[in-house]
Protein backbone atom coordinates (compact mmCIF):
# COMPACT_ATOMS: atom_id res chain seq x y z
CA UNK A 1 0.00 0.00 0.00
CA UNK A 2 1.46 3.28 -0.74
CA UNK A 3 1.54 5.77 2.16
CA UNK A 4 -0.92 9.07 2.45
CA UNK A 5 2.18 11.54 1.95
CA UNK A 6 5.59 11.10 0.85
CA UNK A 7 8.17 9.57 2.99
CA UNK A 8 10.57 12.46 3.02
CA UNK A 9 12.93 12.23 5.53
CA UNK A 10 13.73 15.38 8.00
CA UNK A 11 17.18 15.47 7.63
CA UNK A 12 20.30 18.08 7.76
CA UNK A 13 21.85 17.50 4.39
CA UNK A 14 18.23 18.92 3.08
CA UNK A 15 18.50 21.95 5.09
CA UNK A 16 21.92 22.51 3.39
CA UNK A 17 20.77 21.53 0.14
CA UNK A 18 18.49 24.88 0.82
CA UNK A 19 21.09 26.81 2.12
CA UNK A 20 23.10 26.08 -1.18
CA UNK A 21 20.03 26.68 -3.48
CA UNK A 22 18.54 29.57 -2.63
CA UNK A 23 21.38 31.55 0.02
CA UNK A 24 24.68 31.01 -1.76
CA UNK A 25 25.32 34.91 -1.57
CA UNK A 26 24.62 34.89 2.31
CA UNK A 27 27.12 36.18 4.25
CA UNK A 28 28.94 34.26 7.35
CA UNK A 29 30.90 36.29 9.02
CA UNK A 30 33.75 35.19 11.72
CA UNK A 31 36.24 37.38 14.47
CA UNK A 32 39.45 35.60 14.12
CA UNK A 33 41.37 35.09 17.45
CA UNK A 34 43.52 38.01 16.07
CA UNK A 35 40.59 39.94 16.08
CA UNK A 36 40.37 40.44 12.29
CA UNK A 37 37.26 39.83 10.34
CA UNK A 38 36.76 37.16 8.11
CA UNK A 39 33.89 36.63 5.29
CA UNK A 40 32.40 34.22 3.54
CA UNK A 41 29.30 32.92 2.16
CA UNK A 42 27.20 30.25 2.71
CA UNK A 43 28.17 29.28 -1.28
CA UNK A 44 31.72 29.10 -0.43
CA UNK A 45 30.58 27.45 3.34
CA UNK A 46 29.12 24.56 2.01
CA UNK A 47 31.24 23.78 -0.85
CA UNK A 48 34.03 24.02 1.91
CA UNK A 49 31.75 21.41 4.14
CA UNK A 50 31.41 19.15 0.87
CA UNK A 51 35.04 19.18 1.12
CA UNK A 52 35.16 17.98 4.68
CA UNK A 53 32.60 15.60 4.42
CA UNK A 54 34.86 13.90 1.93
CA UNK A 55 38.04 14.71 3.60
CA UNK A 56 36.36 13.11 6.99
CA UNK A 57 34.75 9.55 4.60
CA UNK A 58 38.40 9.47 2.90
CA UNK A 59 39.97 8.97 6.86
CA UNK A 60 37.11 6.61 7.17
CA UNK A 61 34.11 8.19 9.27
CA UNK A 62 31.55 5.44 8.81
CA UNK A 63 28.02 6.13 10.01
CA UNK A 64 27.86 6.80 13.39
CA UNK A 65 31.18 7.82 14.18
CA UNK A 66 31.67 10.55 16.44
CA UNK A 67 33.26 12.99 15.25
CA UNK A 68 34.72 15.55 18.68
CA UNK A 69 34.68 19.38 17.80
CA UNK A 70 36.64 21.73 20.35
CA UNK A 71 36.26 25.02 18.59
CA UNK A 72 35.07 28.72 18.91
CA UNK A 73 31.94 30.20 17.02
CA UNK A 74 33.54 30.37 13.71
CA UNK A 75 33.16 29.43 10.10
CA UNK A 76 35.39 26.51 10.06
CA UNK A 77 33.11 25.20 13.16
CA UNK A 78 29.84 25.65 11.36
CA UNK A 79 31.11 23.97 8.23
CA UNK A 80 31.76 20.94 10.26
CA UNK A 81 28.07 21.49 11.90
CA UNK A 82 27.01 20.62 8.17
CA UNK A 83 29.11 18.26 6.66
CA UNK A 84 29.47 16.09 10.08
CA UNK A 85 25.88 14.98 9.97
CA UNK A 86 25.72 14.56 6.59
CA UNK A 87 27.74 11.59 6.26
CA UNK A 88 25.72 10.04 8.76
CA UNK A 89 28.24 10.90 11.62
CA UNK A 90 27.61 12.30 14.84
CA UNK A 91 28.89 15.64 15.47
CA UNK A 92 30.09 15.91 19.44
CA UNK A 93 30.80 19.21 20.24
CA UNK A 94 33.47 19.62 23.48
CA UNK A 95 32.87 22.25 26.29
CA UNK A 96 36.12 24.01 25.88
CA UNK A 97 35.22 25.81 29.52
CA UNK A 98 35.52 22.39 31.45
CA UNK A 99 38.05 21.05 33.54
CA UNK A 100 40.42 18.80 31.02
CA UNK A 101 39.75 15.75 33.55
CA UNK A 102 36.02 16.31 32.49
CA UNK A 103 36.61 17.15 28.61
CA UNK A 104 38.57 14.07 28.43
CA UNK A 105 36.09 11.88 30.51
CA UNK A 106 33.39 13.31 28.02
CA UNK A 107 35.83 12.36 24.76
CA UNK A 108 36.49 9.23 25.86
CA UNK A 109 32.68 8.09 27.29
CA UNK A 110 31.26 9.29 23.58
CA UNK A 111 34.71 7.18 21.94
CA UNK A 112 35.13 10.57 19.82
CA UNK A 113 37.39 8.98 16.80
CA UNK A 114 37.75 12.42 15.10
CA UNK A 115 38.76 15.35 16.89
CA UNK A 116 38.88 18.73 15.57
CA UNK A 117 40.74 21.38 17.29
CA UNK A 118 40.99 25.17 16.99
CA UNK A 119 44.93 25.93 17.22
CA UNK A 120 44.47 28.71 19.84
CA UNK A 121 42.93 25.91 22.06
CA UNK A 122 45.63 23.17 21.56
CA UNK A 123 47.26 23.60 25.06
CA UNK A 124 43.95 23.19 26.49
CA UNK A 125 43.28 19.58 24.05
CA UNK A 126 47.09 18.88 25.06
CA UNK A 127 45.96 17.81 28.51
CA UNK A 128 43.04 15.67 27.18
CA UNK A 129 44.43 13.77 24.15
CA UNK A 130 46.70 11.01 26.04
CA UNK A 131 42.98 9.75 27.62
CA UNK A 132 41.07 10.04 24.49
CA UNK A 133 42.23 7.50 22.22
CA UNK A 134 40.86 9.22 19.23
CA UNK A 135 42.34 8.12 15.83
CA UNK A 136 42.88 11.49 14.18
CA UNK A 137 43.65 15.06 15.06
CA UNK A 138 42.71 17.90 12.93
CA UNK A 139 43.87 21.27 13.41
CA UNK A 140 41.82 24.70 12.48
CA UNK A 141 44.47 26.93 11.55
CA UNK A 142 44.82 29.97 9.45
CA UNK A 143 48.93 29.59 9.10
CA UNK A 144 48.79 26.28 8.37
CA UNK A 145 51.78 25.42 10.96
CA UNK A 146 50.28 22.33 13.30
CA UNK A 147 51.51 20.10 15.85
CA UNK A 148 53.30 17.15 14.87
CA UNK A 149 51.35 13.95 14.53
CA UNK A 150 47.94 16.18 13.98
CA UNK A 151 46.72 16.62 10.27
CA UNK A 152 45.87 20.52 9.30
CA UNK A 153 42.72 21.08 8.30
CA UNK A 154 42.95 23.36 5.36
CA UNK A 155 45.48 21.15 3.60
CA UNK A 156 42.86 18.10 3.93
CA UNK A 157 40.15 20.38 2.52
CA UNK A 158 42.50 21.52 -0.44
CA UNK A 159 43.01 17.24 -1.06
CA UNK A 160 38.93 17.17 -2.09
CA UNK A 161 36.33 18.45 -4.49
CA UNK A 162 33.22 19.98 -3.53
CA UNK A 163 30.86 17.19 -5.44
CA UNK A 164 29.68 15.40 -2.38
CA UNK A 165 26.00 15.55 -2.85
CA UNK A 166 24.31 16.18 0.37
CA UNK A 167 22.03 13.15 0.08
CA UNK A 168 19.70 12.64 3.13
CA UNK A 169 20.07 10.64 6.37
CA UNK A 170 17.32 8.71 7.60
CA UNK A 171 15.85 10.46 10.10
CA UNK A 172 15.92 8.64 13.11
CA UNK A 173 19.93 8.93 12.92
CA UNK A 174 22.24 10.34 15.32
CA UNK A 175 23.66 13.69 13.97
CA UNK A 176 24.81 15.60 16.79
CA UNK A 177 25.44 15.12 20.80
CA UNK A 178 26.08 17.10 23.70
CA UNK A 179 26.95 16.50 27.01
CA UNK A 180 25.22 17.91 30.39
CA UNK A 181 27.04 19.50 32.90
CA UNK A 182 23.39 20.41 34.73
CA UNK A 183 23.35 17.13 37.12
CA UNK A 184 24.76 15.59 39.98
CA UNK A 185 27.28 12.92 39.71
CA UNK A 186 29.24 12.44 35.72
CA UNK A 187 28.07 14.61 32.81
CA UNK A 188 25.20 12.76 30.78
CA UNK A 189 25.24 12.50 26.89
CA UNK A 190 22.34 13.38 25.19
CA UNK A 191 21.97 12.73 21.83
CA UNK A 192 20.61 14.85 18.54
CA UNK A 193 18.62 12.70 16.21
CA UNK A 194 18.25 13.89 12.09
CA UNK A 195 14.16 14.25 13.00
CA UNK A 196 14.84 16.74 16.54
CA UNK A 197 17.23 18.93 15.14
CA UNK A 198 15.05 19.89 11.66
CA UNK A 199 11.81 20.31 13.84
CA UNK A 200 13.47 21.93 16.40
CA UNK A 201 14.96 24.62 13.40
CA UNK A 202 11.44 24.78 12.31
CA UNK A 203 10.46 25.79 16.11
CA UNK A 204 13.17 28.74 16.35
CA UNK A 205 11.83 29.94 12.64
CA UNK A 206 7.98 30.39 14.46
CA UNK A 207 6.99 33.98 15.54
CA UNK A 208 5.82 32.82 18.91
CA UNK A 209 9.48 31.23 19.28
CA UNK A 210 11.96 33.44 17.74
CA UNK A 211 10.85 34.20 15.03
CA UNK A 212 13.40 33.79 12.46
CA UNK A 213 13.61 34.05 8.53
CA UNK A 214 16.10 35.65 6.12
CA UNK A 215 16.04 38.70 6.81
CA UNK A 216 17.54 37.81 10.05
CA UNK A 217 21.48 38.39 10.74
CA UNK A 218 22.09 36.00 13.56
CA UNK A 219 24.71 36.23 16.16
CA UNK A 220 24.66 33.70 18.57
CA UNK A 221 26.86 34.52 21.41
CA UNK A 222 26.47 30.98 22.71
CA UNK A 223 29.14 29.33 22.27
CA UNK A 224 28.66 26.07 19.28
CA UNK A 225 29.46 23.64 22.39
CA UNK A 226 26.67 24.95 24.55
CA UNK A 227 23.37 23.02 22.94
CA UNK A 228 25.09 23.39 19.49
CA UNK A 229 24.72 27.50 19.77
CA UNK A 230 20.62 26.65 21.05
CA UNK A 231 20.54 25.08 17.38
CA UNK A 232 20.85 28.81 15.61
CA UNK A 233 23.43 27.23 13.38
CA UNK A 234 21.19 24.76 11.47
CA UNK A 235 18.27 26.85 11.48
CA UNK A 236 19.98 30.02 10.00
CA UNK A 237 20.85 27.06 6.99
CA UNK A 238 17.40 26.41 6.87
CA UNK A 239 15.53 29.80 7.01
CA UNK A 240 18.82 31.40 4.99
CA UNK A 241 19.76 33.98 8.06
CA UNK A 242 22.89 35.69 7.92
CA UNK A 243 25.58 34.53 10.21
CA UNK A 244 28.08 36.85 12.19
CA UNK A 245 30.21 34.76 14.78
CA UNK A 246 32.28 36.37 17.88
CA UNK A 247 34.87 33.59 17.61
CA UNK A 248 37.35 33.99 21.10
CA UNK A 249 36.10 37.44 22.14
CA UNK A 250 32.79 37.58 24.11
CA UNK A 251 33.70 40.75 26.08
CA UNK A 252 31.21 43.94 25.87
CA UNK A 253 32.75 46.21 23.26
CA UNK A 254 33.73 43.14 20.57
CA UNK A 255 30.09 42.12 20.70
CA UNK A 256 28.67 45.03 20.58
CA UNK A 257 31.24 46.79 17.33
CA UNK A 258 29.94 42.99 15.94
CA UNK A 259 26.15 43.83 16.19
CA UNK A 260 26.59 47.30 14.95
CA UNK A 261 28.84 47.03 11.90
CA UNK A 262 27.55 43.77 10.56
CA UNK A 263 23.73 44.74 11.21
CA UNK A 264 22.89 42.09 13.64
CA UNK A 265 19.18 41.89 13.85
CA UNK A 266 19.03 38.88 16.25
CA UNK A 267 21.41 37.74 19.10
CA UNK A 268 21.29 35.15 21.67
CA UNK A 269 23.27 34.29 25.20
CA UNK A 270 23.24 33.59 28.84
CA UNK A 271 22.12 36.59 31.06
CA UNK A 272 25.64 37.07 32.35
CA UNK A 273 27.11 38.39 28.95
CA UNK A 274 24.14 40.95 28.91
CA UNK A 275 25.05 42.15 32.25
CA UNK A 276 28.18 43.07 30.68
CA UNK A 277 26.68 44.34 27.56
CA UNK A 278 24.06 46.52 29.40
CA UNK A 279 26.52 48.07 31.67
CA UNK A 280 28.85 49.05 28.46
CA UNK A 281 25.79 50.85 26.96
CA UNK A 282 25.09 52.59 30.40
CA UNK A 283 28.50 53.79 30.07
CA UNK A 284 28.70 54.93 26.78
CA UNK A 285 25.37 55.47 25.65
CA UNK A 286 24.70 56.33 22.20
CA UNK A 287 28.52 55.02 21.09
CA UNK A 288 26.70 52.02 19.18
CA UNK A 289 24.19 52.05 16.28
CA UNK A 290 22.35 49.24 17.24
CA UNK A 291 19.60 50.43 15.49
CA UNK A 292 19.05 47.20 13.14
CA UNK A 293 18.78 44.91 16.85
CA UNK A 294 15.49 43.51 17.02
CA UNK A 295 15.60 40.73 19.39
CA UNK A 296 18.17 39.59 22.15
CA UNK A 297 16.85 35.70 23.44
CA UNK A 298 17.92 35.40 27.18
CA UNK A 299 18.21 32.23 28.90
CA UNK A 300 20.26 29.59 30.43
CA UNK A 301 19.44 31.08 33.66
CA UNK A 302 16.34 33.39 34.76
CA UNK A 303 16.56 37.29 33.25
CA UNK A 304 16.49 39.51 35.88
CA UNK A 305 13.28 42.03 35.70
CA UNK A 306 16.05 44.98 36.40
CA UNK A 307 17.90 44.23 33.33
CA UNK A 308 15.02 43.72 30.45
CA UNK A 309 13.44 47.24 31.51
CA UNK A 310 16.99 48.36 31.67
CA UNK A 311 17.94 47.66 27.85
CA UNK A 312 14.39 48.12 27.13
CA UNK A 313 14.16 52.15 28.77
CA UNK A 314 17.41 53.08 28.45
CA UNK A 315 18.08 51.75 24.95
CA UNK A 316 15.16 50.41 23.75
CA UNK A 317 16.26 46.88 23.05
CA UNK A 318 14.29 44.33 23.20
CA UNK A 319 15.02 41.32 25.62
CA UNK A 320 13.25 37.85 25.03
CA UNK A 321 13.60 35.55 27.77
CA UNK A 322 13.52 31.62 27.23
CA UNK A 323 13.79 28.33 28.89
CA UNK A 324 15.49 25.28 28.05
CA UNK A 325 18.13 22.44 28.57
CA UNK A 326 20.76 20.39 26.97
CA UNK A 327 18.01 17.36 27.19
CA UNK A 328 15.47 19.92 25.39
CA UNK A 329 17.71 20.76 22.60
CA UNK A 330 16.97 23.42 23.85
CA UNK A 331 13.77 24.94 22.62
CA UNK A 332 11.66 24.85 25.65
CA UNK A 333 9.25 27.77 26.79
CA UNK A 334 9.82 31.73 25.07
CA UNK A 335 8.35 34.36 26.94
CA UNK A 336 6.37 36.17 24.26
CA UNK A 337 3.25 38.76 25.26
CA UNK A 338 0.27 36.90 25.00
CA UNK A 339 -2.77 39.02 23.33
CA UNK A 340 -4.45 39.98 26.49
CA UNK A 341 -1.23 41.70 27.91
CA UNK A 342 -0.60 44.08 24.81
CA UNK A 343 -2.10 46.86 26.24
CA UNK A 344 -1.11 46.40 29.82
CA UNK A 345 0.90 48.52 31.99
CA UNK A 346 4.59 48.27 31.05
CA UNK A 347 5.19 46.88 34.84
CA UNK A 348 2.72 44.16 33.65
CA UNK A 349 4.93 43.65 30.93
CA UNK A 350 7.88 43.50 32.23
CA UNK A 351 6.48 41.04 35.11
CA UNK A 352 5.31 38.86 32.46
CA UNK A 353 8.10 38.87 30.25
CA UNK A 354 10.81 38.24 33.67
CA UNK A 355 8.76 34.84 33.60
CA UNK A 356 10.10 31.93 31.68
CA UNK A 357 7.11 31.97 28.92
CA UNK A 358 4.51 29.60 27.82
CA UNK A 359 5.57 26.50 25.89
CA UNK A 360 6.67 26.32 22.32
CA UNK A 361 4.34 23.84 19.83
CA UNK A 362 5.05 20.39 20.12
CA UNK A 363 6.77 20.92 23.39
CA UNK A 364 4.16 20.05 26.27
CA UNK A 365 4.15 20.89 30.31
CA UNK A 366 3.36 19.29 33.20
CA UNK A 367 4.47 19.97 36.53
CA UNK A 368 4.51 17.49 40.05
CA UNK A 369 4.74 17.33 43.72
CA UNK A 370 4.70 15.22 46.28
CA UNK A 371 0.78 14.72 45.83
CA UNK A 372 0.96 14.53 41.66
CA UNK A 373 0.24 17.08 38.84
CA UNK A 374 0.19 20.38 40.43
CA UNK A 375 -2.91 22.63 38.62
CA UNK A 376 -2.16 25.21 36.93
CA UNK A 377 -3.12 28.21 39.11
CA UNK A 378 0.09 29.99 39.68
CA UNK A 379 0.89 29.57 43.03
CA UNK A 380 1.52 25.66 43.69
CA UNK A 381 5.29 24.74 42.91
CA UNK A 382 6.29 21.25 41.34
CA UNK A 383 8.84 19.61 39.24
CA UNK A 384 8.50 20.81 35.33
CA UNK A 385 8.27 17.46 33.11
CA UNK A 386 8.20 18.32 29.66
CA UNK A 387 7.59 15.72 25.95
CA UNK A 388 8.26 16.62 22.36
CA UNK A 389 10.11 15.75 19.35
CA UNK A 390 13.28 17.38 20.57
CA UNK A 391 13.25 16.60 24.21
CA UNK A 392 15.64 13.28 25.06
CA UNK A 393 14.16 10.16 25.71
CA UNK A 394 17.19 9.10 27.06
CA UNK A 395 20.77 9.72 27.59
CA UNK A 396 23.74 8.20 26.04
CA UNK A 397 24.90 4.56 27.02
CA UNK A 398 24.28 5.03 30.79
CA UNK A 399 24.03 1.79 33.40
CA UNK A 400 20.55 1.13 33.98
CA UNK A 401 17.36 2.83 33.73
CA UNK A 402 17.23 6.83 34.51
CA UNK A 403 14.71 7.99 36.81
CA UNK A 404 14.57 11.23 35.19
CA UNK A 405 12.62 9.59 32.25
CA UNK A 406 8.83 9.02 33.72
CA UNK A 407 6.92 5.67 32.54
CA UNK A 408 4.50 7.47 30.94
CA UNK A 409 7.00 9.47 28.50
CA UNK A 410 8.09 12.61 30.21
CA UNK A 411 11.18 13.82 30.81
CA UNK A 412 11.78 15.77 34.81
CA UNK A 413 13.53 19.03 34.20
CA UNK A 414 14.89 18.99 37.85
CA UNK A 415 13.23 23.06 37.63
CA UNK A 416 11.04 23.88 40.44
CA UNK A 417 7.82 26.08 38.53
CA UNK A 418 4.62 27.41 38.94
CA UNK A 419 2.78 27.04 35.95
CA UNK A 420 -0.58 30.13 35.56
CA UNK A 421 -3.62 29.32 33.90
CA UNK A 422 -2.22 30.37 30.90
CA UNK A 423 0.75 27.98 30.72
CA UNK A 424 3.16 30.86 31.36
CA UNK A 425 5.53 28.69 33.52
CA UNK A 426 7.92 30.82 36.30
CA UNK A 427 11.49 29.06 37.47
CA UNK A 428 11.20 29.30 41.17
CA UNK A 429 14.71 27.38 41.80
CA UNK A 430 16.90 23.95 40.33
CA UNK A 431 15.72 21.00 42.67
CA UNK A 432 18.90 21.14 44.21
CA UNK A 433 19.16 24.70 44.55
CA UNK A 434 16.09 25.30 46.51
CA UNK A 435 15.95 26.56 50.13
CA UNK A 436 13.79 24.52 52.54
CA UNK A 437 12.80 26.37 55.59
CA UNK A 438 11.16 24.89 58.40
CA UNK A 439 9.81 22.70 55.56
CA UNK A 440 8.80 25.09 52.71
CA UNK A 441 10.25 26.38 49.97
CA UNK A 442 11.80 29.76 49.27
CA UNK A 443 12.46 30.61 45.57
CA UNK A 444 16.28 31.76 45.09
CA UNK A 445 15.47 32.65 41.93
CA UNK A 446 12.46 35.49 42.91
CA UNK A 447 15.03 36.90 45.95
CA UNK A 448 18.08 37.33 43.37
CA UNK A 449 15.73 38.97 40.68
CA UNK A 450 14.61 41.43 43.49
CA UNK A 451 18.14 41.61 44.81
CA UNK A 452 19.19 43.14 41.12
CA UNK A 453 16.51 45.00 40.72
CA UNK A 454 18.29 47.37 43.67
CA UNK A 455 20.53 49.86 42.65
CA UNK A 456 23.63 49.32 44.58
CA UNK A 457 23.66 45.89 43.14
CA UNK A 458 24.71 44.17 40.53
CA UNK A 459 24.86 40.10 40.47
CA UNK A 460 23.24 37.99 43.30
CA UNK A 461 22.76 34.78 43.91
CA UNK A 462 20.99 33.22 46.93
CA UNK A 463 21.89 29.86 48.65
CA UNK A 464 20.52 27.42 51.40
CA UNK A 465 23.03 27.55 54.43
CA UNK A 466 22.61 24.71 57.22
CA UNK A 467 20.72 25.86 60.10
CA UNK A 468 19.85 24.36 63.56
CA UNK A 469 16.38 25.69 64.18
CA UNK A 470 14.90 25.89 60.60
CA UNK A 471 16.98 23.26 58.94
CA UNK A 472 18.17 25.55 56.00
CA UNK A 473 18.14 29.73 55.65
CA UNK A 474 18.62 31.54 52.73
CA UNK A 475 21.97 33.62 52.54
CA UNK A 476 22.62 36.31 49.51
CA UNK A 477 25.98 37.44 48.07
CA UNK A 478 25.86 40.53 46.11
CA UNK A 479 28.51 42.45 43.76
CA UNK A 480 28.15 45.84 43.83
CA UNK A 481 27.73 48.51 41.09
CA UNK A 482 30.73 50.38 41.07
CA UNK A 483 31.13 53.33 43.00
CA UNK A 484 28.35 51.97 45.60
CA UNK A 485 28.57 51.03 49.19
CA UNK A 486 27.25 48.35 51.09
CA UNK A 487 24.44 47.99 53.17
CA UNK A 488 22.96 45.08 54.62
CA UNK A 489 19.95 46.97 56.27
CA UNK A 490 19.00 48.97 53.15
CA UNK A 491 19.04 45.75 50.66
CA UNK A 492 16.90 43.50 54.16
CA UNK A 493 14.36 46.49 53.75
CA UNK A 494 13.96 46.60 49.95
CA UNK A 495 13.37 42.59 50.22
CA UNK A 496 10.97 43.38 53.00
CA UNK A 497 8.71 45.39 50.53
CA UNK A 498 8.14 42.37 48.16
CA UNK A 499 8.74 39.40 50.41
CA UNK A 500 7.56 37.41 53.10
CA UNK A 501 9.50 38.09 56.59
CA UNK A 502 10.56 34.25 56.42
CA UNK A 503 11.70 34.84 52.83
CA UNK A 504 14.33 37.67 53.96
CA UNK A 505 17.76 35.92 53.58
CA UNK A 506 19.36 35.80 57.25
CA UNK A 507 22.80 37.22 56.10
CA UNK A 508 23.73 39.39 52.85
CA UNK A 509 27.56 39.41 52.30
CA UNK A 510 28.92 41.57 49.33
CA UNK A 511 31.57 39.86 48.02
CA UNK A 512 34.06 40.97 44.72
CA UNK A 513 32.75 38.19 41.98
CA UNK A 514 30.41 35.38 42.16
CA UNK A 515 31.76 32.10 40.94
CA UNK A 516 30.16 30.61 38.04
CA UNK A 517 30.01 27.00 35.75
CA UNK A 518 31.12 26.54 32.26
CA UNK A 519 27.91 27.84 31.07
CA UNK A 520 28.21 31.16 32.87
CA UNK A 521 25.58 30.71 35.40
CA UNK A 522 26.24 31.11 38.96
CA UNK A 523 28.06 28.50 40.22
CA UNK A 524 25.56 27.76 43.13
CA UNK A 525 28.10 24.75 45.00
CA UNK A 526 30.92 27.08 45.44
CA UNK A 527 29.03 29.54 47.52
CA UNK A 528 26.97 27.25 49.32
CA UNK A 529 30.24 25.49 50.08
CA UNK A 530 31.77 28.33 50.77
CA UNK A 531 29.21 29.98 54.02
CA UNK A 532 28.21 26.55 54.49
CA UNK A 533 28.83 27.14 58.23
CA UNK A 534 27.45 30.81 58.30
CA UNK A 535 24.63 29.95 60.00
CA UNK A 536 26.59 28.03 63.15
CA UNK A 537 26.48 24.18 61.85
CA UNK A 538 29.95 22.69 60.51
CA UNK A 539 28.20 19.95 58.79
CA UNK A 540 27.70 21.05 55.00
CA UNK A 541 25.34 18.88 53.86
CA UNK A 542 26.67 19.46 50.52
CA UNK A 543 23.84 18.76 47.95
CA UNK A 544 24.20 18.75 44.08
CA UNK A 545 26.98 19.93 41.74
CA UNK A 546 27.10 22.45 39.23
CA UNK A 547 24.65 23.51 36.85
P1 LIG B 1 21.77 23.42 30.43
O1 LIG B 1 21.34 22.04 30.11
O2 LIG B 1 23.22 23.52 30.82
O3 LIG B 1 21.41 24.36 29.34
O4 LIG B 1 20.99 23.88 31.73
C1 LIG B 1 19.59 23.82 31.79
C2 LIG B 1 19.10 24.44 33.07
O5 LIG B 1 19.35 25.85 33.07
C3 LIG B 1 17.63 24.34 33.26
O6 LIG B 1 17.24 23.08 33.77
C4 LIG B 1 17.35 25.47 34.24
O7 LIG B 1 17.65 25.10 35.56
C5 LIG B 1 18.33 26.52 33.80
N1 LIG B 1 17.66 27.51 32.94
C6 LIG B 1 17.63 27.55 31.60
N2 LIG B 1 16.94 28.61 31.15
C7 LIG B 1 16.49 29.27 32.25
C8 LIG B 1 15.69 30.44 32.47
N3 LIG B 1 15.26 31.19 31.46
N4 LIG B 1 15.42 30.78 33.75
C9 LIG B 1 15.87 30.05 34.79
N5 LIG B 1 16.62 28.94 34.65
C10 LIG B 1 16.93 28.55 33.40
Amino acid sequence: MHGLMMDVPLSIPSMIRRARRLYAHREIVSRRPDKSIHRTTYGELISRSARLAKALQRLGVREGVRVATLAWNHWRHVEAYYAIPSIGAVLHTLNLRLHPDDISYIAHHASDQVVLVDKVLWPLWEKCAARVGAKHVIVMTDDGLVPPGTLDYETLLAAEDDTFPFDDVAEDRAAAMCYTSGTTGQPKGVVYSHRSVVLHALGLGMVSSFGLSDRDVVLPVVPMFHVNAWGLPFACAMLGCGQVHPGPHLDAPSLLALFQDERVTLTAGVPTIWMGILAALDAAPGQWDLSHLQTMVVGGSAVPLAMIRGFQERHGLRIVHAWGMTETSPLGTVSQLPPELMDASPEDQYAYRARQGRPSPLVEIRARNETGIVPWDGTTMGELEVRGPWVAASYYQTDGPDDRFTADGWFRTGDIVTIDAGGCITIQDRAKDLVKSGGEWISSVALEGALMGHPDVAEAAVVAVPHAKWDERPLAVVVLREGRTFSEDALKAHLAGQFAKWWIPDAIVAVPSIPRTSAGKFLKTAIREQFAGHYGLTDTAARGSVS
